[in-house]
């Protein structure tokens, strides 16, 4: 293990946000890491995240990586729209023209809520801040931790190499985590939902009246087990799932291979036969987004998720409490996660004498479980409650109150 005094050899595996938040964080610090990933760059697939003051946004602080954020985020798609099944607007917070706007007088008023950003661009600025690409050791995929006599660990990687001698292994490594095998036999489960992530690119080009339609932030309509959920990216693209409470074969059953190049054609079939009675604007949405064709299978881990303490070794992100996408707050957590890890670590090097890195990582753990299982239950409770009879109308209503004048 490290010296007392010396600053711990850390190993983190992943280079997604959790992982790069941790590295950016540590890096100010002037604690040196070591992260491993297994793909060759980092990922410029996925959409919009919204990132919240208290989580997100605080981690991007303390990284100094605010004004990078800044440059790329996108307040303006902080709004909803609310559509009904049948296709009634029940709530809209896009507003008309710019100029009908209030002019944003401070960066609070700006950024205080929870604006948007491509995760491209968030992995960007979070890769810029770990170093560089330079600073990640790419095509390096973890099968597996291995703890080596002396209290460190060793890496073994798909490659045939291994990395040795660190005194923390961190998992960054999401939902299907690696790391997480050494803590824990648990594995994710099916969440009961699939979607059909369905893009349509440069709308405002392309399909202006899906840009107008599906507004500058999200669009959703919630239905008896079954969801729309369309959102504006900052690369003009809308991005729609179409989502189903069905079984976990479901797409295997379809007979469909959704992951195939001519996959767009199959898109009307599908629209017909498990969203036909939705109303034509909708339904007009659905077929109009055919340039990307993704099936997705959500899976979680259940909430509470713990794993019993084992020195040099924790999880943070997706790799300790994946969750489906329902609440919009796995990629919050995951640098929020993030943020307390490195204060646990840099306290541990500053202050040896307060116990070192193994009580440093079991305080960071006892204060992860609940705050991990309150954004599952979070999540879960916005699953049952969206995917049945009346989950439009009673979002709309919840907005109804929130925005009350009081
Ligand atoms: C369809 C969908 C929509 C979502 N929408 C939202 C949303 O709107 N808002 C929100 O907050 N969250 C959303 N999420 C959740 C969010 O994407 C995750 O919570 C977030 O990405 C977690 O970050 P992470 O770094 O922990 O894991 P990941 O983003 O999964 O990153 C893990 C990294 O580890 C690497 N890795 C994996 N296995 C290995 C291995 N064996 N060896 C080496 N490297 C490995 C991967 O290549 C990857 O770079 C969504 C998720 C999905 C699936």
């Amino acid at each position: 293990m490290a010296s007392p005094t010396s600053k711990p050899t850390v190993a983190i595996l992943g280079a997604g946000p959790a992982g790069l938040t941790l590295a950016s964080l540590l890096r100010v610090q002037s604690i040196p890491y070591t992260i491993f990933d297994l793909s060759s760059a980092i990922s410029t697939a996925g959409g919009t995240l919204d990132l919240h003051p208290a989580a997100g946004q605080a981690a991007l602080r303390a990284a100094n990586l605010w004004t990078p954020f800044t440059k790329h985020a996108r307040p303006e798609s902080d709004v909803m729209k609310i559509v009904s099944p049948a296709g009634v607007v029940l709530w809209d917070e896009n507003k008309g023209a710019a100029d009908e706007q209030p002019a944003a007088e401070t960066e609070d008023d700006l950024f205080g809520g929870r604006p948007e950003i491509d995760r491209s661009a968030l992995l960007s600025i979070l890769l810029e801040g770990a170093g560089g690409a330079d600073a990640v050791t790419w095509n390096k995929k973890l099968l597996e931790v291995i703890p080596a006599a002396n209290g460190t660990h060793t890496l073994r990687f798909a490659d045939g190499t291994v990395s040795e001698s660190f005194d923390l292994v961190v998992g960054a490594d999401g939902a299907w985590s690696k790391v997480r095998n050494i803590l824990s036999a648990t594995k994710p489960h099916y969440s009961g939902i699939s979607s059909l992530e369905l893009w349509s690119l440069d709308v405002a080009n392309r399909n202006p009246w899906l840009a107008a339609y599906a507004g500058a932030g999200n669009c959703f309509t919630f239905d008896a087990d079954c969801a729309i959920q369309a959102q504006r990216n900052g690369d003009g693209s809308v991005r729609t799932y179409a989502s189903l409470r069905v079984p976990e074969t479901f797409f295997a059953d379809y007979g469909v291979d959704f992951t195939a190049p001519d996959a767009a054609k199959h898109v009307p079939a599908y629209v017909e036969k498990y969203f036909g009675n939705v109303g034509d604007d909708l339904k007009k949405m659905l077929l109009s987004s055919t340039d990307k064709v993704i099936p997705r299978t959500l899976y979680h881990l259940p909430p509470g998720f713990s794993w019993e303490g084992k020195p040099g070794v924790t999880l943070l992100g997706d790799a300790a409490h994946v969750m489906t996408p329902f609440a919009g707050v796995g990629v919050n957590a995951a640098m929020l996660d993030a943020l307390e890890l490195s204060k646990a670590i840099v306290a541990a090097a500053q202050e040896p004498e307060k116990g070192g890195l193994v009580e440093a990582i079991q305080g960071y753990e006892k204060e992860l479980f609940p705050r991990g299982e309150k954004y599952a239950r979070k999540t879960l409770k916005n699953l049952d409650g969206h995917f049945r009879k009346g989950g439009s109308e009673d979002i709309a209503a919840m907005m109804r109150m929130v925005h009350a004048p009081h």
